[in-house]
């Protein structure tokens, strides 16, 4: 964690694979001026640059089963000791189990902080499969569209930067409905944890991107969270 003389923010963007964390992530990066952490692009990172880590971690990415909490957690906390989360982090897809939330807190609590809001996007399930199935993503600037519902204006093609997209190897019909599973099975009880810790913040994930951001807009300043 790295040294500072202020209170860094941390928000959760939690919900099932293809609930909008990304989507929503990239316009919260700029409105609250915080890097986003997901552990998904992560772990992309090192299977690409072919690191151990990202040896041990491509077996279970490949199958949309979790990657051991051990692993994870240290991953975690090396990118939050880097010097762009001083003012903290938006976490995307972290934390995944019980395990991994004990351990931010903890993490946290080490230098007397604690989590801002958890914002909880929900979406049903078959409203899932059809987001990752038609999911296309920006090589270079990590831009997120969708094939219908989220068109980009030029198909095969980022808005934002021009550069081609592409389809994520893991969101292929059999792999998406075992990612929603295991979402059900070890990431849907942290919905329990943060309420029960009074900081949940239940978002209609089905509604458009825009209304959702309105959604989120108003957790924040329920919370004294905008800027
Ligand atoms: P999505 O955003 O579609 O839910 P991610 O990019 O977050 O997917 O994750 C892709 C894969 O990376 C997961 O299926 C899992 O194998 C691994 N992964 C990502 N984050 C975690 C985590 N916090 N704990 C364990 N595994 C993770
Ligand atoms: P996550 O990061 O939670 O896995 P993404 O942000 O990558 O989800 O979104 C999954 C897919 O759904 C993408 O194709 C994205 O363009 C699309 N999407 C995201 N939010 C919405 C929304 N509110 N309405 C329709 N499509 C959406
Ligand atoms: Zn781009």
């Amino acid at each position: 964690m790295p040294d500072t003389i202020f209170t860094p923010t941390y928000l959760i963007l939690l919900g099932g694979p293809g609930a909008g964390k990304g989507t929503q992530a990239q316009w919260l990066m700029v409105y609250l001026g915080l890097v986003r952490v997901a552990s998904g692009d992560l772990f992309r990172e090192h299977v690409r640059s072919r690191t151990e880590l990202g040896q041990s971690a491509q077996r279970y990415m490949d199958s949309g089963e979790l990657v051991p909490d051990e692993l994870t957690i240290a991953m975690v906390m090396d990118r939050l000791s880097r010097a762009d989360c001083r003012y903290g982090a938006i976490f995307d897809g972290f934390p995944r189990t019980v395990g991994q939330a004990e351990a931010l807190d903890c993490a946290l609590a080490e230098h007397g902080w604690r989590i801002a809001t958890v914002i909880d996007l929900q979406v049903p399930f078959a409203t899932l499969m059809e987001r990752l199935s038609g999911r296309w993503i920006c090589s270079v600037c990590g831009g997120t569209f969708h094939a219908t519902m989220n068109p980009p204006r030029e198909v095969g093609r980022c808005d934002f930067c021009g550069n081609a997209l592409y389809q994520r190897t893991d969101d292929k019909p059999e792999t998406v409905a075992n990612r929603i599973q295991v979402y059900m099975r070890q990431t849907a009880p942290l919905e329990l944890y943060y309420q029960q810790r009074d900081l949940l913040d239940l978002i209609d994930g089905t509604q458009s991107v825009a209304a959702v951001q309105v959604a989120i807009r108003g957790a924040l300043t329920q919370r004294r969270l905008h800027p």
